[in-house]
């Protein structure tokens, strides 16, 4: 059993010798529960000083085409920022526990700022299948995980898929972004909600919303406004 035991600690500490538990900002080594980022940088990160209200810039940016009853981002994104660095670790270098924790996060800060009362259910924005595949997972569906586990509310899946493959926001021009995202999502008619039901949709970032105003209009083709309501949060929004 000993021996069991030792061999277990050597193979930890030997993976751990060539795969470093490290922060995936400042690169200083983890210790006990840090997950993917360090105690230091975590507190660091630019927290947004608005709370999940209709005067959120979420919300604002996306005033007059869309239909949403609130809107929360955790980070303020900035080129070079602390949350551009965790943005592009979970999406990018599969930090997938430290997505998860963020999405915990999320939950906390919905949940004492009182609003969250009426959401009955989390939707997580969808990868087009290809892309999941090849990335193995969707870095919106682990942020909408963490924050159902802390809010206690289910996750819903397979309402929303993506249809069609579009370039990343990121790798558009500004003024291209928004374009193209009209028949991006499909929305599963088959799910049955009550009249007065509330939906969080959740997504990584937003940049100029058209991502999830596509995601909207979908559901809007399938559940009016009056059956359903729909608020949106995001690890953060890009200034
Ligand atoms: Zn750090």
């Amino acid at each position: 059993m000993f021996i069991k035991k030792l061999g277990k600690e050597i193979g930890t500490g030997f993976s751990e010798l060539l795969f470093p538990n490290i922060c995936v900002v400042c690169n200083d080594l983890l210790i006990g529960t840090e997950t993917g980022i360090c105690s230091i940088c975590y507190n660091n990160m630019p927290y947004s000083p608005w709370r999940f209200n209709d005067q959120n810039p979420i919300v604002k940016a996306l005033w007059g085409r869309s239909l949403l009853s609130a809107g929360f981002h955790l980070l303020s994104y900035r080129k070079g920022s602390i949350a551009s660095r965790v943005l592009h670790s979970i999406k990018y270098e599969n930090q997938q526990d430290l997505a998860v924790m963020l999405g915990r996060k999320i939950g906390f800060e919905l949940r004492n700022s009182g609003f969250l009362i009426p959401v009955d259910g989390i939707v997580a924005i969808p990868m087009h299948p290809k892309k999941q595949k090849i990335r193995g997972y969707n870095q919106a569906e682990l942020l909408a995980k963490g924050i159902s586990e802390v809010i206690s509310k289910p996750l819903i899946s397979g309402l929303l898929t993506q249809t069609r493959q579009t370039q990343t926001q990121t790798a558009k021009g500004r003024e291209d972004r928004g374009m193209n995202t009209g028949d991006k999502y499909q929305c599963n008619v088959n799910f049955s909600f009550n009249p007065l039901n509330h939906l969080l949709l959740v997504d990584d970032v937003m940049t100029t919303g058209s991502t999830l105003q596509a995601a909207e209009m979908a559901i809007r083709r399938v559940y009016s406004p009056e059956n359903l309501q729909l608020s949106i949060a995001t690890l953060a929004y890009v200034f």
